[in-house]
């Protein structure tokens, strides 16, 4: 392709609202631009990208026995009024005005809808149906490009199952495709073990890469693969220190002392000697919950031990229910019902709040002093503790979701009544699995873990083009004919490339340009080079530079692109 005649708005300037990297790269590179929040415009660069990516997913899902679709994105609302999931979604789903139409944020009623007309016994099944099409969600806060749009595209697939066991099959070919699928895109991926939220359903696990851009914080174990949710994370910590001797309960004086902070100072001793406490309404029953020290209470997990519909208590009612306001309560004495982390059992003589303002009691033996004291893990995973499979060291970091899947099971076949047949002519609900991949999301992820300081470095599996192909000081006629004729060369030998024929552009900004693109490979077509019947290739990732005879460029750049 020439240069000259392909659309290519490069900036020079990072666009003001661009913050993330893949968001500057991508429009810096004239590969998308805005429409307006959350709405992107592919231009031909990175629309060859999006359909590279695409490729590799139907490669890979035919492979598993998938079938393409194409459903609508318009959709009428009343099916979706059948599994109630236009309240779920509320404003995230967009409707179409003064018509009975929705903007499908996902597929999943589409597919029931379908499976109910046309799945009728358990001959037919099972089924992997799947498709690549534009999604609609009114995202409140579109930010990080194409990370986060408003209209993207989603691989999708629902697989319909006899049974829970065939269901794990079918999800087990997604788990392996899209290892697949990440593995060629070249993506650096792990996999965290997921609750499945307001999608319904069992088993799930999402695929996730690490970035700053992302909005979820995992913790993970690069030695052994354990990552997870923090939401949901564990890790080995040692528990609080028991004191051989435990002390009767006593009073102290703590006037003005509120934080475990302040208490620690006041009392010079360590955190670990004090029990933090938090109150909170489990449907509107009181529950105080005790941390060590300063350890925040993870509310996923405070949901998961006491049940849900979670709120913490407002200041203005915790001396109703304890005698005293925040900085001074604690388990004695505390009318409700206690829970405390796990990292507290066993914990004696420890300092807590004394349900009294300016007071704190000392000498707590939480299982000696405290009825029907339950524990549970509350606390939220840091960075260095030990994984809980191998011990080593976890990382803490922010991730973004590339990939999700689901095992729905029957939420939507029995709230839309998609059954099927089996042998004896009983009739059951289609066992059903949900698989979602973000194309575009895929591409920025891409990015996110593969550039430099001058722009974007493809990989072969991805590159618009895998060569480009820079022709210096082309005012020179006898320069562009040489340039030129190298481009042939490849072309008829079936390379990809990308050939920058403009006359006028220096060659500085050639270069830039190059780099900033980020095809995986260049070759410099320059005046001194050239009089040797020799031009320069260099290799975008690494910097290599090497000479190389016109003649045998062509086996040359075969035997780098193996190798990339
Ligand atoms: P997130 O937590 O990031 O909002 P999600 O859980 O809503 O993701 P799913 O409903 O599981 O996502 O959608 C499947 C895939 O679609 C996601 O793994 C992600 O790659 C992609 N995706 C979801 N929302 C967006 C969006 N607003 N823009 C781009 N891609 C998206
Ligand atoms: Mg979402």
């Amino acid at each position: 392709m020439l240069q000259s005649q392909l659309f290519i708005p490069t900036l020079k300037e990072v666009p003001n609202d661009a913050v993330v990297t893949s968001h500057v790269y991508m429009l810096r590179g004239g590969y998308i631009r805005a429409l307006g929040a959350g709405i992107y415009s592919f231009l031909p660069l990175g629309y060859k990208v999006v359909k590279k990516i695409c490729e590799i997913i139907r490669e890979e899902m035919d492979a598993i026995g998938g079938q393409e679709f194409h459903l609508p994105a318009l959709n009428p609302r009343e099916i979706w009024e059948e599994t109630g999931r236009v309240e779920a979604f509320g404003d995230t789903m967009f409707h179409v005005k003064n018509r009975d139409y929705v903007l499908a944020p996902t597929h999943e009623e589409i597919i029931t809808y379908h499976a109910r007309k046309v799945v009728n016994s358990y001959k037919e099944l099972p089924q992997i149906w799947y498709q690549i099409q534009t999604k609609f969600r009114n995202e409140p806060r579109p930010r990080s490009g194409v990370i986060r749009g408003r209209q993207f595209l989603m691989k999708d697939s629902y697989s319909m199952d006899t049974s829970y066991e065939t269901l794990d099959k079918s999800y087990l070919l997604h788990d392996e495709a899209y290892r697949k699928i990440f593995g060629r895109c070249g993506l650096k991926f792990f996999v965290v073990g997921a609750s499945s939220g307001a999608m319904g359903g069992t088993g799930s696990e999402e695929f996730m890469v690490q970035s700053p851009a992302g909005e979820d914080t995992v913790a993970h174990c690069e030695p052994c693969g354990y990552a997870a949710n923090v939401e949901v994370a564990i890790s080995v910590i040692p528990s609080v220190r028991r004191e051989p001797v435990s002390k009767d309960l006593y009073d102290i004086s703590t006037p003005n002392v509120k934080s475990i902070d302040e208490l620690c100072q006041f009392l010079n001793i360590n955190e670990r000697q004090t029990a933090k406490s938090r109150v909170y309404f489990a449907n509107e029953s009181p529950v105080l919950v005790l941390m060590s020290g300063n350890d925040e209470v993870n509310e996923t997990k405070l949901e998961k031990a006491i049940g849900s519909g979670i709120r913490p208590a407002h200041p203005e009612e915790l001396k109703d229910i304890s005698g005293a306001d925040a900085g001074s309560i604690g388990p004695i004495g505390f009318k409700g019902k206690i829970i405390a982390d796990l990292r507290l059992k066993g914990g004696n003589n420890l300092i807590s709040g004394a349900n009294k303002n300016d007071f704190h009691t000392g000498g707590i033996d939480l299982e000696r002093d405290v009825k029907n004291l339950e524990f549970a893990d509350l606390r939220t995973v840091e960075a260095g503790e030990s994984c809980p499979n191998c011990s080593k060291p976890l990382q803490v970091f922010t991730a973004i979701e590339l990939g999700h899947i689901f095992k729905l099971g029957t939420k939507y076949s029995d709230s839309m009544g998609a059954n099927y047949i089996d042998e004896t002519g009983g009739e059951h609900p289609i066992v059903m699995g949900s698989y979602g991949i973000g194309v575009e999301r895929v591409m920025a992820c891409f990015i996110e873990q593969s550039h430099d300081e001058k722009g974007m470095i493809w990989s072969k599996a991805l590159a618009p083009y895998h060569i480009h192909l820079l022709g210096l000081n082309l005012k020179k006629e006898h320069l562009l004919e040489a340039s030129t004729q190298i481009y042939n060369q490849l072309k008829n030998a079936g390379f990809s490339v990308l050939f920058d024929d403009r006359i006028d552009a220096q060659a500085g900004v050639k270069f830039n340009d190059a780099d900033l693109l980020g095809m995986p490979v260049q070759i410099i077509a320059g005046e001194r080079k050239l009089a040797e019947n020799k031009v320069e290739v260099k290799v975008r990732k690494t910097g290599e530079r090497f000479d190389v005879e016109i003649i045998s460029l062509n086996s040359f750049i075969s035997g780098l692109l193996e190798k990339l």
